[in-house]
């Protein structure tokens, strides 16, 4: 088998968060290949514990990838102020006569977001809505390296390192096998309320789980990197669930026109068509607008919005959430079935050096002070007595079942093939056990303890 056919049988999808199926990013050529550890969100500190700890088998799976696709730069970017996690890697680097490079990148948000990675470290940019190998580039999460580390030795993606942050008594960086209840991580690290919502990821771009039942089902998938846990009535809870109306009202009544949002939006700085407070200027008069050209005129720029929140999170002095409003314009394009051209051509704006959201004021405003600089330097185990797998871990199809109920596995062992001729990915068992319950959303494994 060749990488990228190693890569797809042992069901490789990107680590960072996005979960795209690596085989398919793999089969290209390309100019560079960019291990992204810059880790984009605040207070997760996961690819900082990888590159410390697995800095050689990083810097020696890099070569091997790179060849695959045909790349004569091989860059690790990650934060300047990483400096153990540099300084491990230089020591790899060194001792393998290795020529990947290292991209040290300011402390801002968002780092980590491909499209701002790629323009920071090649000056290219990707064009809106494209991939990064319309510039010549391919991104791999450092997660991600270290899966097609195991692939490369024959092993199945079947554990994951993430870490349990905030309201807790312990902060803490585990390692547990894929299917774990996310709910087993919380307790391990001791939540200090009883009252609590999750934030899966981070506080920026994280999935918000709110009720009993949700962050009761959640299980740790290949995804997963951070856990992060805090009053069900913090601000970031209630900021998420404003109805779409009252944000309406907020706007009309209090959008300065200021232009802070579209001053410090990425996407605007890397050179796309956006402009958030030109989409709060208009939003009055949009139940009325029943031309689509019209609406497309107005608003089509919504559709390049990443949501990454700086907007409404930082920028806007009101408190006001161009984020939600472009997600509402981006539902109703849906429905209106209204096709956003894309502009080809990207260019950064000449001040993106300068108007960078710096993390630890983010932080701040987000209201998370209290919980950063906590992280441990060491990891620990989490063993489980059952797991639930999900067959849809992955951008696609989800994968289909090829074992039954009563099934003993191993760990390892395929329990859902990639769906045929279409974006899925193979899912294999993280741990020996028994198969107690499987339907065309996951299994339920009970483990057999050694
Ligand atoms: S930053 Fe806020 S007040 Fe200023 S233009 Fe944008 S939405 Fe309006
Ligand atoms: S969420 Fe706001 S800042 Fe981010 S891309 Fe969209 S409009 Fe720009």
């Amino acid at each position: 088998m060749n990488l990228i056919e190693m890569v797809k049988a042992a069901g490789v999808v990107g680590a960072g968060g996005a979960g795209f199926p690596t085989h398919v990013k793999l089969n290209t050529k390309v100019e560079y290949f960019i291990v992204n550890a810059a880790e984009c969100e605040p207070l997760i500190e996961t690819d900082k514990y990888l590159c410390r700890t697995f800095a050689d088998r990083i810097v020696k799976t890099i070569p091997v990838i790179a060849e695959s696709l045909g790349a004569s730069r091989k860059v690790i970017a990650l934060k300047g102020a990483y400096e153990k996690e540099i300084a491990a890697l230089r020591e790899a680097i060194k001792n393998s006569d290795s020529d990947v490079e290292i991209f040290e990148m300011g402390y801002f948000y968002p780092a980590g977001d491909e499209q701002t990675l790629i323009q920071q470290v090649t000056g290219r940019c990707v064009p809106e809505r494209g991939l990064p190998s319309d510039v010549g580039c391919v991104v791999d999460n450092v997660g991600t390296v270290l899966n097609i580390a195991d692939a490369l030795e024959g092993k199945a993606v079947t554990e994951k390192y993430l870490s349990v942050v905030g309201e807790v008594t312990h902060t803490m960086q585990l390692h547990v096998p894929i299917g774990t209840s996310v709910l087993e991580c919380v307790r391990a690290a001791k939540p200090t309320i009883s009252e609590f919502a999750l934030i899966m990821g981070g506080p920026m771009m994280g999935k918000r789980l709110t009720s009993q039942a949700e962050i009761e089902q959640a299980v740790v998938t290949k995804t997963t990197g951070n856990i992060m846990v805090l009053p069900k009535d913090h601000y970031l809870f209630k900021k998420t669930a404003l109805p779409m109306e009252t944000v309406r009202k907020q706007t009309k009544s209090a959008c300065l026109q200021c232009k802070m949002c579209t001053d410090l939006c990425p996407r605007y700085l890397i050179g796309h068509q956006i402009r958030p407070n030109l989409m709060m200027r208009g939003l009055w008069r949009e139940p009325s607008i029943t031309d689509n050209e019209e609406y497309l005129r107005m608003f089509g720029d919504a559709a390049n919005c990443c949501s990454c929140g700086v907007c409404e999170m930082f920028a806007c002095p009101m408190g006001l959430s161009p984020r939600k409003v472009n997600e509402y314009l981006k539902g109703e394009f849906r429905k209106r079935g209204i096709q956003v051209p894309k502009n080809p051509e990207a260019h950064a704006r000449e001040f993106v050096q300068e108007r960078k959201t710096p993390t630890n004021r983010l932080v701040a405003r987000l209201g998370l002070s209290e919980y950063y600089g906590k992280h441990p330097s060491s990891c620990e185990e989490l063993s489980v007595d059952t797991v639930f797998i999900p067959f849809s871990q992955h951008i696609g199809k989800p994968a289909a079942a090829v074992k039954q109920a009563g099934d003993t596995v191993a760990k390892g062992e395929l329990l859902a093939a990639a769906a045929e001729g279409a974006l899925s990915a193979n899912i294999h068992s993280s741990v020996n056990g028994v198969i107690e319950e499987i339907t065309d959303k996951g299994a339920r494994i009970r483990c057999r303890k050694e």
